[in-house]
């Protein structure tokens, strides 16, 4: 496995709309997309920095993951990306290095990407994406 780079950094946030207030007034970044995945019950925001994004995430419900996630953690770094090529491959890969999979297979996320998740328990606790641009 070689990602090829980090492709967006998730951050849980209360509310997105302050959120993204402060990314743009403070770094200027330009919020180019905001993209609600029913599926994971979020709002997403995203900014462009380089080649990898800020990905904003906002709870759509209270049962959602990231609600729960800021429940237990307050708001922050939630997830990290990696861009990778061949993503069914290497889930098998990690998998097989001993990695547990919260996705077994890819499924679709923001931004049209296929992606799954790592179980952070076996990756030095950062909850890790893998996506891949099809
Ligand atoms: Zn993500």
């Amino acid at each position: 496995m070689k990602p090829t780079h980090i492709e967006h950094i998730g951050i849980a946030v209360k509310d997105l709309e302050s959120a993204i207030a402060f990314y743009e007034k403070t770094y200027g970044f330009e919020c180019y997309k905001i993209e609600e995945v029913a599926d994971q019950k979020v709002r997403t925001a995203f900014f462009m920095v380089g080649q990898t994004k800020i990905e904003l995430l906002e709870s759509t419900s209270p049962e959602g993951p990231i609600a729960k996630f800021i429940e237990k953690k307050g708001e922050g770094i939630h997830h990290l990306a990696f861009a990778v090529q061949g993503i069914e491959e290497q889930l098998a890969h990690v998998e097989s290095a001993g990695v547990t999979l919260i996705d077994k297979a890819p499924r679709k996320g923001a931004e049209g990407l296929d992606i799954a998740f790592l179980h952070p328990k076996s990756t030095f606790g950062v909850l890790t994406e893998l996506c891949e641009k099809k």
